[in-house]
């Protein structure tokens, strides 16, 4: 698990806010907002991959947004009050960086929408990595 010394070297200031202190990106700014490209969003601070392409979908937010993580293990819910707002705060399950918030508006079949900021993410085009193909 990445330490905090490690990360403020490593991410951005907004990377390192949003992740490790609870910010949140100003809405439309991110990088993956309109963001279309086949692969796997990861966990900008330690790499587990937390979302893919196939779920993401235009929330017109103003945030990434998914209907479903990658799978339910991956990430972590928890009850947010901060800001006089009852809130369910998304977190990354390895090493608890701050994703963004789950809300109950999402479209089927989950019904849920999972309103990511850019700065947690990390995208991964599976033709550049590899990954997804037979080895
Ligand atoms: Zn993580």
């Amino acid at each position: 698990m990445p330490t905090r010394e490690e990360l403020e070297k490593r991410l951005t200031s907004e990377q390192l806010h949003v992740t490790q202190d609870k910010g949140t990106e100003r809405p439309f700014t991110g990088k993956y907002v309109n963001h279309k490209a086949k692969g796997v969003y990861a966990c900008v601070c330690c790499g587990t991959e937390l979302f893919t392409s196939d779920t993401k979908y235009d929330s017109g937010s103003g945030w990434p947004s998914f209907w479903l993580p990658l799978a339910g293990d991956r990430v972590r819910t928890h009850r947010d009050t901060s800001l006089g707002m009852i809130r369910v705060e998304v977190t990354c399950a390895h090493c608890d960086a701050h994703l963004g918030h789950v809300f109950e508006d999402g479209p089927q079949p989950s019904g849920l929408r999972y309103c990511i900021n850019s700065a947690s993410l990390d995208f991964r085009d599976p033709a550049a990595t590899g990954a997804g193909k037979p080895t």
